[in-house]
C-alpha cells in the first residue's frame, strides 16, 4: 500500500468492503494480470488513491476470451432453456438487491455520486436482469406458412462470446444494462469496465457465483481502453462488441471492428437540447431541466445541456434557473445533503475546468464558473450556468459532462429547431410546451433517437434506446437487445413437392 492509501485508508470515509486490490475474473477465478500490472484507484473527494486495480491487457484478454470460448462451446449457457437461463438471471438481480447499501456506497465514494443518487442504482441494475429474464421466456419467433408447401420459422442462437466496454458514469447500472440481455441470449462475455472506476464492477464476480452462472460465462477484465479495451474488440474469437462511451472512442472500436466484421452496439455521447416554449410550464420547467443537466454531477450522457428558451420567457427563466443553480448543494459524495458531489476524475475534472474557461468568454457566466467555498481539494465544481450563448460556441457544441449547462434564445420555431439539431450530437431531446400539436410535429423534427414532451429523461425498458448521428449505432432496449446478441437463422421446410427446374434433364 503507498503512502497515499494508507492516508485515504485512515482518512476514515472508506466505506465496508473495499478490497485491498481488484482483480480480474477469468473461467471462475480471481486473478492477477499476467504482467503483474496494477494501476491507483482514485477517490474524486480527495485525488488520493485508495486501492489498486489489476491492469490487464493483451495477455489477459486472451484467457478470457478463451474461457468465455470454452464456455460457449462446451458449457451449458447456450443450450440451457430460456426458463432456466431466466430463473438464474432472477437470481442475479436478487442478489443485486442483496448487495444494494454495499453497492450505493461504493458507487458514491468511486464514482463521486451524491449518495442520495446511487442509491437508486441496485434496484435498476437488479430491473435490467428481471426485465431480460421475463422477456428471453416471453419471446416469440417468427413462423410463415407458405401456401402451397413451405413452413419457414426463425430460429433464433446466441452469437457467441461478447465483448462489453463501459463507462465510467452509474457503472454498475450500465454494466447490467449489457450483461442482462446478453447473457439471457446464452452468450458468454468477457466486460471490460471503465479504468477510473473499478470499484462497483468487483461485486460482479461474487453476484455471479451467488446465482449459480456457471464458470467462464462471466469474464471481467480491468484495465485501460487502449491496452485490455483494444485487445477485447480486435480479438478474433469475439464476435461482437457492445460499447457505450465517447463518440471518438466508438469510432475508433468501430475501425477496428471492421477486420474482423464484428457486430456493433454503440451508445455513444450527446449535447442534448431542453427546448422551453414561452407557453410552458415554467415551473416544472425549470425544476427539470435542472434535475437534466445536474442530476448525476452533470455526468449524464442524456443531459440536456443545452437550453433554448423562447425570447418572451427568456430573462425570467435565466434569472430564475440562475437563481436556482446557485443554492445546489455542492457537497462530500457521502453526505445525505448533497445535491452535486465531486467529478470522477481530476482528468476529467481538468476537461470540464477547460470548457468553463471557455464558456466565459463565449457566453454570459450567472452562476458558479468556480470551486464551491470549502472545497480545496477534490474534483469539484458549483453548477455553472452560462447564457446568452451562440450557436458556434464550444459549450454549445461540445459534451462537456459536467454541471456546465449552455442557455439560448431562439423567436420562432424554425430558429429553435435549427439550433436543437446544430450539433453533431443527437442523443435525446426534451420539448416544453403546452401546445401539444406543436409538441409532438418538434418532437419529430428533432434530430434525436429518444424526445421526452413536458419531462426528463423517464424510460420504459421496452423503448428504444440510443442516438443518431454522433450520439450512436443501433437501438436497445426491449427486444433490439436481444436481437443484437442473437442470430436469426431462416429454416425453409418444405411440405409437399418443390418446383425444380430440371438442370442437365434435357
Ligand atoms: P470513453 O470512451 O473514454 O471510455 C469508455 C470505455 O471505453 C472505457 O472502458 C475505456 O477504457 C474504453 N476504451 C477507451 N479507448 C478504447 C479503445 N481504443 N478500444 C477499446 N476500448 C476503449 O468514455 P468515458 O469517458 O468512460 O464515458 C463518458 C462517455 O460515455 C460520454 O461521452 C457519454 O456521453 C458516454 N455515454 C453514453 C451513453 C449512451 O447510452 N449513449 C451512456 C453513458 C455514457
Amino acid at each position: 500500500m503507498t503512502s497515499s492509501e494508507d492516508t485515504a485508508r485512515t482518512a476514515g470515509s472508506l466505506p465496508p468492503g473495499i478490497p485491498d486490490g481488484i482483480r480480474h475474473y477469468i473461467g471462475g477465478r480471481h486473478v492477477d494480470s499476467v504482467s503483474g500490472a496494477t494501476f491507483e484507484v482514485l477517490d474524486p473527494a480527495t485525488n488520493r488513491a485508495y486501492t489498486t486495480a489489476a491492469s490487464g491487457d493483451a495477455a489477459d484478454i486472451d484467457l478470457a476470451v478463451a474461457a468465455a470460448k470454452e464456455a460457449f462451446e462446451t458449457g451449458p449457457w447456450p443450450r440451457m432453456r430460456a426458463r432456466e437461463r431466466h430463473r438464474i438471471l432472477h437470481r442475479i438481480a436478487d442478489a443485486v438487491e442483496a448487495r444494494e447499501d454495499d453497492l450505493a456506497a461504493m458507487e458514491s465514494f468511486d464514482t463521486g455520486l451524491p449518495i442520495t443518487q446511487a442509491r437508486g442504482q441496485a434496484r435498476r441494475a437488479a430491473e435490467n436482469f428481471r426485465f431480460f429474464a421475463d422477456l428471453v421466456v416471453a419471446q416469440r419467433s417468427d413462423a410463415f406458412e407458405v401456401p402451397g408447401g413451405q413452413l419457414n420459422y426463425v430460429h433464433r442462437r446466441p452469437v457467441g462470446v461478447a465483448g462489453l466496454i463501459t463507462p465510467w458514469n452509474t457503472p454498475f447500472m450500465l454494466e447490467s444494462w449489457k450483461l442482462g440481455p446478453a447473457l439471457a441470449s446464452g452468450c458468454t462475455v468477457v466486460l471490460k469496465p471503465a479504468e477510473f472506476t473499478p470499484l462497483s464492477a468487483s461485486l460482479w464476480a461474487g453476484i455471479m457465483e451467488e446465482a449459480g452462472v456457471p464458470d467462464g460465462v462471466f469474464n471481467l477484465v480491468g484495465g485501460y481502453g487502449e491496452t485490455a479495451g483494444d485487445a477485447l474488440v480486435k480479438h478474433p474469437d469475439v464476435s461482437l462488441v457492445s460499447f457505450t462511451g465517447e463518440s471518438s472512442t466508438g469510432q475508433t472500436i468501430f475501425r477496428n471492428c471492421a477486420d474482423g466484421l464484428k457486430g456493433m452496439s454503440m451508445e455513444l455521447g450527446g449535447k442534448s437540447p431542453a427546448i422551453v416554449f414561452a407557453d410552458a410550464d415554467l415551473d416544472a420547467a425549470i425544476d427539470s431541466t435542472l434535475f437534466g443537466v445536474f442530476s448525476l454531477n452533470g455526468e449524464r450522457c442524456t443531459a440536456g445541456s443545452r437550453i433554448l428558451v423562447e425570447r418572451p420567457i427568456y430573462d425570467e427563466f435565466v434569472a430564475r434557473y440562475a437563481e436556482r443553480a446557485d443554492r445546489i448543494v455542492v457537497g462530500h459524495p457521502q453526505d445525505p445533503a448533497t445535491e452535486v458531489g465531486a467529478l470522477v476524475h481530476p482528468e476529467h475534472f481538468a476537461k470540464v475546468w477547460g470548457f468553463v474557461e471557455a464558456g466565459k468568454s463565449e457566453g454570459r457566466l450567472v452562476a458558479g464558473g468556480c470551486r464551491p467555498e470549502g472545497l480545496e481539494e477534490g474534483n469539484y465544481l458549483r453548477p455553472t450556468v452560462f447564457a446568452d450563448v451562440p450557436m458556434e460556441a464550444s459549450i454549445f457544441q461540445e459534451e462537456i459532462f459536467g454541471p456546465v449547462v449552455a442557455i439560448t434564445p431562439f423567436d420562432s420555431e424554425p430558429e429553435a429547431l435549427e439550433l436543437a439539431n446544430g450539433v453533431r450530437y443527437g442523443l435525446a431531446a426534451y420539448v416544453w410546451t403546452r401546445d401539444l400539436e406543436r409538441g409532438h410535429l418538434f418532437a419529430q423534427s428533432v434530430e434525436s433517437g429518444m424526445v421526452w414532451l413536458n419531462s426528463h429523461n423517464v424510460r420504459d425498458l421496452r423503448t428504444p434506446f440510443g442516438g443518431v448521428k454522433a450520439s450512436g449505432l443501433g437501438q436497445e432496449g426491449g427486444y433490439r437487445s436481444l436481437d443484437f446478441y442473437t442470430e436469426q437463422q431462416a429454416v425453409h421446410v418444405s411440405l409437399g413437392p418443390v418446383h425444380t427446374a430440371r438442370f442437365g434433364a434435357r
